[in-house]
């Protein structure tokens, strides 16, 4: 019982009051329903794993956005995290396929270039077939300056680069926008000199 407590304890938001609360609600459920609950955790980590082509979370080697046939692969949609892709799907304003970079370069956080799935994005580009790359970066100092690098790598292939723009707040995050805001954004999205 204290080793669940404790792990509860870790997760996110869970203070060792609601790490006990979870921990009773554990031991008076049904074992069907604890044993189905500890299945899912662990098939999450060993069955989920990366994308081949865009690095997102995928159960197979290629994630259903990459094989979907309806989806458009000359434009690449590039974002830092999984849950970005969930906020920007969830305006079902993307036709698009993704690229995600796993973060952002940030070099005081020891975060550097390489620690991020971009070498793999500009092999993707020059692959060819791709006409578009939009910057979906969160609009803060490190998601510039990451966009802007990426993009100083991609500027010799010719692709046109853009970045979603109007109304996203500066300083903000893709993660937390609305999606009324997030889908002017995209369809708004402005070429980045
Ligand atoms: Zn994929």
């Amino acid at each position: 019982m204290s080793r669940l407590i404790e792990e509860f304890g870790k997760l996110p938001g869970i203070g060792p009051k609601s790490a006990e609360r979870l921990a009773f609600h554990i031991l008076k459920s049904q074992p069907a329903e604890a044993i189905a609950l500890a299945d899912a955790i662990r098939d999450l980590k060993n069955k989920i794993r990366r994308c081949e082509v865009c690095c997102n979370y995928s159960e197979q080697a290629v994630c259903q956005i990459c094989s979907d046939p309806k989806r458009d692969k000359s434009q690449i949609c590039v974002v830092e995290q999984p849950k970005d892709v969930i906020a920007l799907e969830k305006t079902g304003a993307c036709k698009w396929v993704y690229h995600v970079l796993g973060g952002h370069i940030a070099p005081l956080e020891g975060i550097e270039p390489s620690d991020l799935t971009i070498e793999k994005l500009v092999e993707r580009v020059r692959k060819g077939g791709v006409t578009e790359v939009i910057m979906a970066t969160n609009p803060n100092i490190a998601g510039d300056g990451t966009s802007l690098y990426i993009s100083s790598l991609l500027r010799d292939t010719g692709v046109k680069i853009t970045r979603p723009a109007r109304g996203l707040p500066s300083g903000s995050t893709i993660e937390y926008a609305s999606g009324k805001i997030l889908t002017d954004a995209i369809i708004g999205r402005q070429k980045l000199e």
